[in-house]
């Protein structure tokens, strides 16, 4: 480990002025050590940061300060997180929420700026690919701090997916970028679009981490589990928001329950639409349960037979955990998982899906590749974060 001073930021200031910033001059002094503002605030975030956070913690030459921007705000959806997997506490909680991309961004931004100007951090640590992630890194950016992007380099070539735009953008202003594969880290050697001085450092994947460490801890969920389930979940915006897709995809998961029975903890911005469209939860052959905490999620992954997600942390997850995964979308940023056969990319075509179920229901748990890295990603970034800027 490299201890190092801390930084001292020099200017006059205004605080009622928001354009007395670009001023910002960094004074090294030494033996303070480097303070690091992490921004959170959806829940694949906290499970990254879990294992990030405890990483930092072991450097005595690091303070972490947390800021929660509020974005996912219910107790399973959030609370739950930090107390399980042992989180620090944030400091700032900002309780912004509910509000269409812009206005949630721009609040975000607004405040994060506020909090940066007092903090004055080394770095600024954004994780991932939502709204909070775009918010801290642009306020950081604006501010002339340092930004450090963790699962960099991913994309997905869709730009009407809200995620895809937040990365390009949180990576383009990033100083040092956190990759979880060699494919993220080409992705962004090919776009030549960093910053200046900007560092790619292949990390691996920090869910891998969480998925290793926690996985001893996994608990049972209080719903009973059928023999032989299908694990899904499924929240994207492209599958949620517009009703003909949402109809498609619940009509596809329904025919799915013929062949094995279906658990899918609901995310809240799915059940909003469905209830939009008066789908009837309860009358339902799938087996609805409310969101879990991630040690019973891993629970779930463990018992079941096979993975149909549209989520990113899912995909990989199902494979950490040896599963084979169906993925309720037209693409992935996770191609490796597709290219070694764990993974099959369908859309929401009901015979699609039904088709690639029972696929993977007569293949072998067999997974002879070892993808993004070896499990200690955590630890990289800690280590790269620690040395002088
Ligand atoms: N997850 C969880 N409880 C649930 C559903 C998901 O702990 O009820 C975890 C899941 O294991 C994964 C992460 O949440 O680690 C994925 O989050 P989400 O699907 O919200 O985000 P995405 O991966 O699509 O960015």
């Amino acid at each position: 480990m490299v201890h190092r001073g801390s930084t001292f930021f020099a200017y006059t200031h205004n605080p009622k002025n928001l354009y007395f910033c670009a001023a910002i001059k960094r004074i090294r002094l030494n033996s303070q050590p480097i303070k690091i503002v992490t921004i959170l605030g959806a829940r694949p975030q906290f499970i990254k940061a879990s294992v990030v956070s405890q990483a930092l913690s072991q450097h005595n030459g690091i303070q972490e300060v947390i800021i929660h921007t509020g974005q996912h705000f219910d107790r399973n959806m959030s609370q739950l997180f930090f107390e399980e997997m042992r989180i620090p506490e944030p400091t700032y909680q900002l309780d912004i929420h509910g509000l269409p991309h812009g206005a949630l961004t721009g609040r975000m931004m607004e405040r994060i700026e506020e909090i940066l100007m007092d903090e004055r951090p080394d770095w600024v640590l954004v994780y991932g690919d939502t709204d909070s992630t775009l918010a801290g890194a642009v306020a950081a950016k604006k501010l002339h701090l340092s930004v450090a992007h963790v699962e960099a380099g991913l994309r997905s070539y869709n730009e009407a997916m809200p995620e895809e735009i937040n990365r390009i953008l949180t990576d383009r202003v990033s100083d040092l970028l956190f990759c979880p594969s060699e494919t993220a880290v080409n992705q962004l050697r090919n776009e030549g679009r960093l910053s200046d001085g900007a560092r790619i450092i292949m990390s691996g994947d920090v869910m891998k981490d969480a998925a290793l460490r926690f996985a001893p801890l996994m608990k049972a969920p209080a719903a009973p589990l059928p023999d032989l389930y299908i694990l899904c979940t499924f929240h994207r915006a492209e599958n949620v928001d517009n009703p003909q897709v949402l109809k498609q995809l619940l009509t596809a998961l329904e025919q799915t329950c013929d062949r094995r029975p279906v658990i899918c903890p609901l995310h809240p911005h799915t059940r909003k639409s469905m209830e939009a469209i008066g789908y009837d939860v309860k009358t339902s052959p799938i087996q609805f349960i409310e969101p879990v905490g991630y040690l019973e999620m891993l629970y779930l992954l463990d018992h079941s037979t096979l993975v149909m997600t549209d989520s990113g942390g899912l995909q990989k997850e199902a494979y950490y955990m040896r599963r084979h995964c169906v993925t309720l979308r037209n693409e992935t940023e996770w191609t490796e998982l597709v290219d070694c056969g764990y993974n099959r990319v369908v859309g929401t075509e009901p015979a699609n899906i039904l088709e690639a179920v029972h696929y993977f229901l007569n293949q072998p748990p067999v997974f002879p590749f070892e993808l993004y890295g070896d499990g200690h990603a955590a630890e990289v970034i800690a280590e790269a974060m620690s040395v002088d800027l």
